[in-house]
């Protein structure tokens, strides 16, 4: 028993990558070089050959280099070379210099030049082992997960081009084992360290999007991109969704994708205080909204009156032309045609509301403004009329279309209306003058709301902050929702004093190319 458990240690020693078992290991190898190296001396003195025996001492220097010790391998140089030449004055002493003192010449040239080469091989293996030392501490010591796969399955599938498919991806997936991985990495996953990872494949914490994340990262290792960033979701140990940026490379000299290095950002939290502070915006954005439609309240109730009030004097003259002796069809017949169009005018405005008031996804349709600004018009147009504000309107003919939400748009469009008719409060009611102006420039469509108010007494950009406001009543939020709104858009506003009187809102939105609006 007592052998074995003596091999089983030795063999234990030898495997550990240690400072004790490169020692041993190193030992063993010098210890075998020596043997060789006898050997050799025992062929070279006692067989009656006469070939250059002694060269074949490079054997020996070549198995002392596999110690990866250099007071090894130049003790086995020494030891080697002491032999050579004893083993020459033993066999041939007393001879006058001839051949084999040349064969002697050529050994003893070539057991230098062994040790040479293999003196500097092994400063270059040390100089490589020290790298790879420090690589994998690097890996190691970062906070960072990152984990290597080894993705040569891929490689073989993908390497001669071409795209994979869903049946490779899982196949991929399936056979791309962790060859290392650093603890955070393993923390990432939800696990106490990173041994449960290394072995074994990410399969347990794939997720629908981690295997399409996959695809795309096998197209641009095929393309033969660098470095790839991708964000995608795995599952943690706990079944938890778990969002990370992950960036891919290759590095240098990994053949056949064997060495693919990962790393991972968690980005669980950011996305997921990005999504509250979204949606904190889109209920600030709808309360405003709401809030707008409160100040309007008179004005809409106004433009449902008139139809109704319309459909009420429809209705009892159409009741007067059949109660005559002789009732008028033709006469009956329009009356109930007005009270139909009146009825759906009625309609169409409390639709209109409801969908401001409503508080529902952005949309991204395609939108013509000029019937945009003038359903607007029509909303405001009481109240603009109850506070004197004379409106012109400047739509440019054939205004290209735009992508957005309607109610959005529109929300902006409220929102400076109203501002600049409360900046007119205090103009002489005859100069109260708004015009609503839009024209296409270029790549986008420019919306002016121009009034001859106040004027800004402040830096423009000031409005535009969260709670800037000048009023008794105000909450100073309209400005910077709109702003949020048109930059959602991927449009720009700003404001700026007219030479004369008042000032000007103006915002662009981006006109939809037409091949995009084609498709
Ligand atoms: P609020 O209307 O609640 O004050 P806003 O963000 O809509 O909030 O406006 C912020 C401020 O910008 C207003 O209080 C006002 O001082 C200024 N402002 C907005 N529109 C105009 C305008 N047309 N002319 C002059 N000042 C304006």
């Amino acid at each position: 028993m007592l052998p074995v458990a003596w091999a089983v240690g030795l063999r234990e020693a030898i495997m550990r990558d240690d400072a004790g078992g490169r020692r041993l290991t190193g030992r063993l190898h010098g210890a075998a070089a020596l043997a060789l190296a006898l050997a050799v001396f025992a062929l070279d003195v006692l067989s009656p050959l006469q070939g250059a025996v002694a060269v074949l001492y490079t054997v020996a220097i070549v198995m002392s280099s596999r110690s990866h010790d250099r007071r090894v391998m130049l003790a086995t140089c020494a030891a080697v070379l002491a032999m050579a030449v004893a083993g020459y004055f033993i066999s041939h002493g007393g001879e006058p210099l001839g051949s084999p003192a040349m064969r002697l010449a050529v050994s003893l040239i070539a057991i230098l030049i062994a040790t040479l080469l293999s003196i500097r091989n092994l400063a270059v293996a040390e100089q490589q082992r020290k790298s790879e030392e420090r690589y994998r501490t690097i890996f190691n010591a970062a906070g960072l997960p990152i984990w290597e796969g080894d993705w040569s399955t891929a490689h073989a599938l993908l390497a001669n081009g071409g795209s994979a498919t869903p049946e490779q991806i899982d196949h991929i997936a399936r056979t791309a084992t962790i060859r290392a991985a650093n603890d955070a990495a393993g923390r990432l996953f939800g696990l106490p360290d990173a041994s449960a990872l290394i072995g074994g494949t990410l399969i347990p914490h794939h997720t629908p999007a981690a295997e399409a994340t996959l695809g795309r990262i096998l197209a641009a290792l095929v393309r033969g991109d660098p470095a790839i960033e991708e964000e995608t979701q795995f599952l943690a140990a706990s079944g938890e969704t778990i969002d990370v940026v992950l960036r891919v490379t290759v590095p240098p000299g990994a053949d056949g994708w064997s060495r693919v290095l990962i790393m991972a950002i968690d980005v669980t939290e950011r996305n997921r205080t990005q999504a509250r502070l979204a949606q904190s915006q889109a209920e600030l954005t709808h309360v405003s909204r709401v809030t707008t439609l409160g100040q309007l309240a008179a004005s809409i109730a106004h433009e449902v009156n008139q139809p109704l009030s319309a459909i009420i004097t429809y209705a009892k003259s159409g009741r007067r032309w059949l109660a005559r002796e002789a009732p008028d069809a033709k006469e009956v017949g329009d009356c109930l045609d007005h009270i139909a169009s009146n009825g759906t005018r009625a309609a169409d405005v409390i639709a209109r509301t409801r969908d401001l008031a409503r508080n529902v996804e952005p949309r991204q349709d395609v939108l013509a403004l000029g019937p945009l600004i003038e359903e607007t018009v029509a909303l405001l147009r009481r109240d603009l009329q109850t506070n004197d504000v004379a409106i012109t309107l400047d739509i440019g003919d054939s205004l290209p279309l735009v992508r957005g939400d309607w109610v959005q748009i529109q929300q902006v469009l409220m929102n400076l209306m109203l501002n600049a008719e409360q900046a007119m409060a205090e103009t002489p009611a005859d100069q109260r003058q708004l015009c609503v102006k839009a024209v296409h420039a270029g790549a986008t469509v420019n919306v002016e709301v121009r009034d001859c108010g106040t004027g800004i007494s402040a830096d423009p950009e000031s409005l535009f902050a969260p709670f800037f406001t000048t009023k008794s009543t105000g909450l100073g939020m309209g400005l910077s929702i709109c702003r949020s709104i048109v930059e959602r858009h991927g449009g720009t506003l700003v404001a700026s004093n007219n030479a004369a009187l008042g000032a000007t809102f103006r915002f662009t939105l981006p006109v939809i190319a037409a091949g995009r609006e084609a498709a």
